[in-house]
């Protein structure tokens, strides 16, 4: 496919409003493509790479107007770029309004190709410009982007630049595309959610949809290096766990970050709760798991971060961890930690999704030998709900945050917050929000954020809920600032509107019903609590969630 040709159908797909219009949209792009299927699947979420990977192409604005300026011609410089950005706030369309092409070839790969791109050169090109590493990897990254944009039509820059930037922001999100295949390959919604569970591939899904229909979905199977969607829980109670199951699996509630641990035997790979790749921030993980591990497996568990006298300290102090991905060796002074199995979903050639939990539990124990940061976790089955309660003290004794409840006779469901896990933490609620705006200081602050719109999950939107300005160190304002004005998409005089990336968790008094935030309910003294590092805009609380919040 001619990448101007999926460029024209995703401008009619930005430009609808209608959900149900823009999905029909998709599956007719979905049904046009050829062998570009999956890369077409993956230009649509705004990706290059399929999500797990952690393949990134590194390129930062400035780059990206230096290109976009020398396809441009003489009188371009990356500053007058840059200056139309500021004023116009969408680079697709700054990268639209030039009259790009017919410059000279600067460097290797400047202006020698044919006119035309198709959107596999299109990925080639940025495989090879993320592939560009050490000495001469901006000129290199330059010169691949000035060629792409030297070929490219108007409305195929807009696309382009947007998907390099990451910024494609054309509406269609995850759940679209799940839809688009279904209609688009005719096979059931379901299974297509079942396989992308299992896979997170939205390309490979795509690709066997169209190849193998319903039952090809099904065959989709784990593979060791690429992540499940964790299975998540719901609150609940003791009562209820023992009447519905007989018998209940308790295990202690660990308070860190959810962490997926791949080995095949010879690699170990790391995937947090939104699945980004973390192993390089865990070293110690990794090597434990390597010494702990005969044969390849794959784990569930949780990452807690322990203090000298081995107790467990707060989880955001995982979560600092995850951050700070280039100064890891800081980090480690400050934080060490310990990995909690609690879950097995192959062991030693064996796919376990299916068996219940118990049996999956000694599988996890047969396969792991603990080792100085690797444990598993440990699990009692009891119908005696006095036996529960006494687990509960002597786990929150210990510092942990509470007690799972699980059902001992059940698979693991990959993305379900179904009934078969339940957690019981007796900390007061607290609630993820998307960060959707903010405000810029005053006076000695004029250059920092100040205060934080916060906003629920809506259907395919956000509602706002409320604004955050306590509970934020100095420190935290500046790195805050730093990395939300990436995210800013307009500002009017102070007021700025920040595209959804970054979740806090936010403490409150009470939920009120209030016709000043679009959710109809706002948060009474709201307080920062952190970023959660782990968790994607998808990831954060939704208005159901506030509702049943406000009422309890
Ligand atoms: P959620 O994951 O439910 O969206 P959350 O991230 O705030 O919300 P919690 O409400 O604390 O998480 O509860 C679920 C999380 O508890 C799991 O995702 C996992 O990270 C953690 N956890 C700790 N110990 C266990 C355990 N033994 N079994 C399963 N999960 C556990």
């Amino acid at each position: 496919m001619e990448f101007v040709v999926f460029a024209d159908h995703v401008g009619t797909i930005e430009s609808i409003d209608a959900d149900i219009e823009r999905c029909e949209r998709v599956a007719e792009l979905l049904a046009e493509a050829e062998d570009e299927l999956s890369v077409v699947v993956r230009f649509l979420l705004g990706r290059v790479f399929p999500a797990h990977e952690s393949t990134k192409l590194d390129v930062g604005p400035r780059l990206c107007y230096e290109a976009l300026a020398r396809a441009a011609g003489h009188n371009v410089t990356a500053s007058d770029v840059e200056e139309r950005v500021a004023s116009e706030g969408d680079i697709g369309q700054v990268a639209e309004s030039y009259d790009l092409g017919g410059q000279q070839g600067l460097g290797a790969f400047g202006g020698g190709g044919p006119e035309t791109l198709t959107v596999n050169e299109v990925r080639d090109s940025l495989e090879t410009l993320a592939g560009a590493t050490g000495e001469g990897s901006q000129e290199t990254k330059r010169d691949i982007l000035f060629d792409l944009f030297n070929r490219a039509e108007p409305e195929e820059a807009r696309y382009l630049v947007r998907l390099v930037l990451s910024e494609m922001r054309i509406g269609v999100g995850e759940g679209a595309i799940r839809d688009a295949i279904a209609s688009a390959f005719d096979v059931p919604v379901d299974a297509v959610e079942s396989a992308l569970q299992v896979s997170n591939d939205y390309g490979l899904v795509a690709e066997v949809a169209r190849s193998d229909g319903e039952d090809g979905l099904g065959t989709i199977q784990l593979e060791i290096g690429r992540p499940v969607q964790a299975m998540l829980a719901q609150s609940g109670a003791v009562t209820d766990a023992v009447q519905d199951w007989d018998t209940v699996a308790v295990e202690r509630k660990y308070d860190g970050a959810r962490v997926q641990a791949h080995y095949d035997g010879d690699t170990v790979s790391l995937y947090s709760r939104n699945m980004e790749d973390v192993t390089n921030p865990l070293p110690e993980v990794v090597s434990g798991i390597d010494a702990s591990l005969q044969a390849p497996a794959i784990l569930d568990g949780e990452v807690v971060a322990i203090g000298e006298d081995g107790d467990p300290r707060p989880f955001q102090e995982v979560l600092r961890r995850f951050r700070r991905k280039h100064d890891v060796a800081r980090a480690r002074e400050n934080v060490e930690v310990r990995f909690h199995a609690f879950d097995c979903f192959h062991a030693d050639g064996d796919d376990l999704l299916d068996e219940p939990l118990v049996d999956r539990h000694d599988r996890l124990t047969a396969v792991v030998d603990p080792s100085d940061h690797i444990e598993v976790s440990q699990l009692w089955t009891t119908d005696d709900p006095d036996k529960i309660a006494d687990i509960e003290a002597e786990s929150l004794e210990a510092g942990h945050e509470g007690i799972m409840l699980k059902n001992p006779e059940s698979g693991y469901t990959p993305g379900n917050r179904g009934q078969n896990w339940l957690k019981r933490k007796p900390d007061v609620e607290t609630i993820d929000c998307v960060v959707t705006g903010a405000e810029w200081g005053e006076g000695r602050r004029a250059n920092l954020l100040g205060s934080f719109e916060l906003s629920v999950r809506d259907g395919d939107g956000y509602a706002t809920v409320g604004k955050v300005a306590t509970g934020i160190t100095d420190e935290e304002l500046d790195s805050l600032t730093e990395r939300l004005t990436e995210y800013i998409l307009t500002e009017d005089g102070a007021d700025v509107d920040i595209e959804p990336a970054v979740v806090f968790e936010v403490g409150y008094e009470e939920i009120q019903e209030s016709p000043t935030y679009s959710a109809g309910y706002a948060l009474r003294f709201p307080r920062f609590l952190g970023v959660r590092e782990d968790k994607s805009p998808a990831d954060a609380d939704s208005l159901e969630r506030l509702e049943r919040l406000a009422e309890a």
